[in-house]
């Protein structure tokens, strides 16, 4: 039997109010963040680490991925648009120039509608974006508990260097990655295990002393350890991790951590220098919500409820789908909202909502949501989608695909632009 004790029931400050609380500092709570303030709430936004953006920062994922459908169709507007303006405002971008500006079609695009971005320059950008929107970002603060009267969330309990408190909210997004706040809240979710992927970046210092000093961005490369989604892992001997418990997240740190520094010890040499470690587990899919509906993969299909089109970022051309509301809210409690990888999607469809843009897209529709939900008084599962749709439309989001992307007959480029393959030299461990 696991050895327990009982907590003490003790009384706790309350350290903030506002209309919406957001769990989550990754660009799905940014998105939803901003949403929600631009639709005129206060709102605090909790974040355990130190920086925002999640994985997208901390992770090392400085990939925005496609913007576009490969056949020169533009399929994400509103704040997915924006924000990847926003994460390479301060730095480089690699956007090509028939999509900047962001046109509904372009004829023969010479590539995706995408960027990658620096880290460090996102990361001060994304501050910035959140102060100038007002929105209280609170850094180093743990989301412990939801407070539960019934179906009700009252608030969240955190912990931070102040001790244990509480922050109090009519409307809750959970943009934890992990579904926190709702399995917290008693929400059905679905777990998965991930493989261990570990990103990070080197330089060779030789190529920098010898050239120009301001090539240091070409001579800048990825190295991967362990394994990677795209590839057959079936014959891996290495284990894979449920990202959703102590044990779990500990030993996926420690395997992808040795996996790195087991190349070190074979490569180590003047003049190599690997830059930085992911600071945060890479992790893909940990916990998802099993919502009120479930996203399915099945593309060109109309949803009623659709509160923006999707895409697989990864492939091309390819395929539109539409996100229905209900899966960002569970059947019961009313005042929960789910952003990002953690949405109501399963098998491929999960896959398909874990890229930045549809976590950015899943964003703007919780923290619009939770608005319109505050200000008609009523619970989430209650909100008038159609107004939600019209707001959401307003800011570019693009609700219902257009007769020529559900046909399938879309006005095409010479040819699908594909993404390029990550050069597979640095595959450490694809055993
Ligand atoms: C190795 C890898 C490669 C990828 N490659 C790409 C790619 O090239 N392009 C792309 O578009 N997508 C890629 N993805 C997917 C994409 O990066 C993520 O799915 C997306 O960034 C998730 O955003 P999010 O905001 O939903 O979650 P996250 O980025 O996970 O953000 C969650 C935030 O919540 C915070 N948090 C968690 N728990 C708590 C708590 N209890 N209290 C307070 N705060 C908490 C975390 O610190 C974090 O800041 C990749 C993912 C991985 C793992």
């Amino acid at each position: 039997m696991v050895k327990s004790i009982i907590e003490e029931k003790r009384e706790i400050p309350v350290a903030g109010e506002a209309d919406v609380i957001v769990v989550g500092g990754g660009l799905a709570g940014v998105g939803a963040a901003v949403a929600a303030a631009r639709n005129g709430m206060s709102v605090i936004l909790i974040e355990k680490s130190f920086v925002l953006g999640g994985l997208a920062t901390l992770g090392h994922v400085c990939v925005y991925l496609p913007l576009d459908d490969g056949l020169g169709h533009k399929i994400h507007g509103g704040l997915a648009e924006e924000l990847l303006y926003v994460c390479c405002r301060y730095s480089y971008n690699t956007i090509p120039d028939c999509w900047k500006g962001g046109p509904s079609f372009v004829e023969n695009p010479e590539g995706r509608y995408q960027t990658t971005f620096n880290i460090p320059a996102c990361i001060m950008a994304l501050d910035e974006f959140l102060e100038a929107e007002h929105v209280k970002v609170i850094f180093d603060t743990n989301f412990c508990l939801p407070i539960m009267e019934g179906n009700l969330c009252k608030g969240v309990i955190v912990e931070n260097k102040s001790g244990r408190s509480a922050y109090l909210a009519k409307m809750v997004v959970d943009a934890s990655g992990d579904a926190d706040v709702l399995f917290r809240a008693g929400a059905e979710c679905e777990t998965q295990k991930n493989i261990v992927s570990h990103w990070t970046y080197e330089v060779d210092v030789e190529k920098i002393r010898n050239g120009n000093a301001r090539d240091v961005l070409h001579n800048v490369q990825m190295r991967w350890f362990g394994l990677r989604p795209d590839v057959d892992n079936s014959g891996s001997k290495l284990p894979t991790f449920y990202g959703t418990t102590c044990e779990g997240v500990n030993d996926y740190i420690k395997l992808s951590r040795s996996l790195a520094l087991d190349y070190l010890k074979k490569n180590q040499r003047d003049g190599y220098a690997m830059m930085t470690l992911p600071f945060m587990p890479q992790f893909r899919m940990t916990r998802r919500l099993k919502g009120l509906k479930e996203m399915e993969a099945v593309p060109r299909v109309h949803v009623e409820s659709s509160v923006g089109c999707v895409i697989h970022c990864l492939e091309s051309p390819e395929e539109v789908y539409e996100f229905p509301y209900e899966a960002l809210i569970d059947s019961r409690i009313e005042n929960i909202v789910a952003a990002g990888r953690i949405v109501s999607a399963g098998g491929r469809a999960w896959e398909i909502m874990r890229f930045i843009p549809s976590c950015v897209l899943t964003g703007q529709a919780a923290g619009t949501a939770a608005a319109m939900a505050i200000k008609a008084g009523c619970s989430l599962q209650k909100v008038d989608i159609a107004a939600l749709q019209e707001n959401l439309a307003a800011t570019g989001v693009m609700i219902h695909m257009t007769e020529e992307l559900r046909n399938n007959k879309r006005k095409s480029g010479k040819k699908a632009l594909n993404i390029p393959p990550i050069n597979t030299d640095s595959l450490s461990y694809a055993h």
